[in-house]
């Protein structure tokens, strides 16, 4: 069924809208940091007033469940909240009397026009990520939205105005990848926020910066999720299984790889009996395992699938063609468990995006904790475990940039900021928390003397100066 079409715009309408925001910013910059959190004070509220419209958007165009979707908006008014607290996480510095009569201090000042390119899999928090953050810091934004889930944006943009926030401040644009081009190149863009996959996170990385711009990129993973012999087995298989197979797998932060050591590979079984037990139907009826976005993504997965049967692994649970009645033609995928794994696989190797659970058996923490840390990406990674020990030492060593202990999907609160590594985050200031403060400013840093009307005048001196 189709749901919609999503405009590409033109280059032209692409320029007028850079104008429209570089306009805008000659006088949003001047506007006061209290009026601009008084905004976002607005803002977050309405956000909150309109979730379930919001929501019901959000599955409407991406088809996840639409309790799902209420989360997606729930991050992302918390990231709203953060913005208000931007009135002292955007100070600058001082350092009085330097030398006689000087002074030296700095201010954070925004960059001007700013870029956010957003993925498909969350249409609210993503974008909320993004030009909440950068506006109240006083840049003004153009806006991409994934071109699969194009409506929310909208919604969201229509809320801002609401909010008080004058025309021009954010500019949505609609478009695939000539308008990414158009935004990594355009010279009055100043900065690039990115997420989604690898192929189009690194492009826009090298395009953006050999553009002169700053560029945050946040991509792809591969998350893998430790068992130790011994962690308390119901509290671990039930988060396995949550973090793995909710959203139908397409979270960046989905527990993929489960690394069962010792033991714990006779609780294999158990997974697969209360997985099968998860029901899979349209987000509207808030089943567990909501249809794939695209039939694209859908047949990838599908692919990968079989590839593992030819390369050794084994099947465990088998989700592909499902029946779900009276919704014949979805993009449907019930959960698949694969079993025997390994690097080199795709099934390993691969993002798949999809509700499938890979299993490598290891003998011990330290054989794990290797695997892991040999893997490219470095997104997300989880420990199930009673040892504080085992916990400490897994902290410790781990390389990827977001850890859960005894918690399966450890996405910072916005105070923090989203930390992936590796191939899964290229830039140098993360996304949110004081990450954003770093990104969405620059440093302008005044020094100044003022000497008192009878002291000496400065002598005249050609050699670099000295502070005395
Ligand atoms: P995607 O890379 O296909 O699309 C993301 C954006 O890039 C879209 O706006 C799209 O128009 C644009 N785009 C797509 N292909 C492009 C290309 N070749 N050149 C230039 N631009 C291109 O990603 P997606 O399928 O929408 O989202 C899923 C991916 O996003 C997964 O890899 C997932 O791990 C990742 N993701 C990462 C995070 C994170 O924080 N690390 C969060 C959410 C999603």
């Amino acid at each position: 069924m189709i749901v919609g079409h999503t405009p590409q715009s033109t280059e032209a309408e692409f320029n007028e809208i850079v104008a429209n925001a570089q306009d805008t910013f000659q006088e949003w910059q001047n506007v006061p940091i209290s009026q601009k959190v008084r905004y976002m004070l607005k803002y977050q509220q309405l956000l909150k007033d309109n979730q379930k419209d919001i929501a019901a958007m959000i599955t409407h165009e991406h088809g996840k469940s639409l309790v799902d979707s209420e989360g997606d908006v729930f991050r992302g008014f918390e990231v709203v909240e953060h913005a208000c607290s931007f009135g002292s996480l955007s100070m600058g510095e001082t350092v009085e009397n330097v030398a006689t009569g000087v002074d030296i201090y700095s201010y954070r000042k925004p960059l001007g026009v700013v870029g956010g390119i957003c993925p498909f899999n969350f249409p609210a928090m993503i974008p909320l990520w993004m030009y909440p953050l950068a506006i109240t810091l006083g840049n003004t934004v153009v806006l991409k939205p994934s071109e699969k889930v194009p409506g929310t944006a909208e919604i969201l943009i229509d809320l801002l105005a609401e909010s008080g926030v004058p025309n021009g401040v954010v500019n949505v644009v609609q478009g695939g990848k000539d308008t990414v081009t158009q935004m990594c190149t355009h010279p009055d863009i100043k900065a690039v926020s990115f997420v989604g996959g690898n192929q189009a996170g690194e492009y826009i990385y090298k395009t953006a910066s050999n553009h002169g711009k700053r560029a945050q990129v946040n991509m792809g993973a591969k998350n893998h999720a430790i068992v130790m012999p011994d962690a308390d087995k119901e509290d671990t298989i039930n988060a396995l299984i949550g973090a793995c197979f909710g959203s139908t797998g397409q979270r960046c932060m989905a527990i993929s790889v489960a690394v069962m050591v010792g033991d714990t590979q006779d609780w294999i079984p158990e997974i697969v009996k209360r997985t099968k037990g998860l029901t899979i139907g349209p987000g509207e009826e808030n089943k567990d395992i909501a249809p794939m976005n695209t039939r694209a993504a859908l047949e990838r997965a599908e692919n990968i699938i079989a590839t593992s049967e030819s390369n050794g692994s084994k099947i465990l649970l088998d989700g592909r063609k499902p029946k779900v009645p009276g919704y014949e033609d979805g993009y449907w995928i019930g959960p698949t468990i694969i079993d025997h794994a390994e690097p080199g696989m795709p099934a390993y190797d691969d993002e798949i995006f999809a509700p499938v659970m890979i299993i490598v058996r290891s003998n011990s923490l330290n054989e794990a904790i290797k695997l892991i840390n040999s893997n490219k990406y470095g997104n997300g990674v989880a420990i199930f475990t009673r040892s504080g020990n085992a916990a400490r030492k897994f902290q410790h060593e781990i390389e990827a940039g977001q850890v859960g202990i005894n918690l399966p999907i450890p996405v910072p609160l916005p105070m923090f900021s989203f930390t992936g590594n590796k191939a899964s985050m290229w830039g140098t200031s993360n996304f949110y928390g004081k990450g954003a403060v770093s990104f969405y400013t620059q440093w302008k840093t005044i020094t100044s003397r003022w000497k008192e009307d009878d002291a000496a005048a400065m002598t005249l001196q050609t050699h670099f100066p000295t502070m005395k």
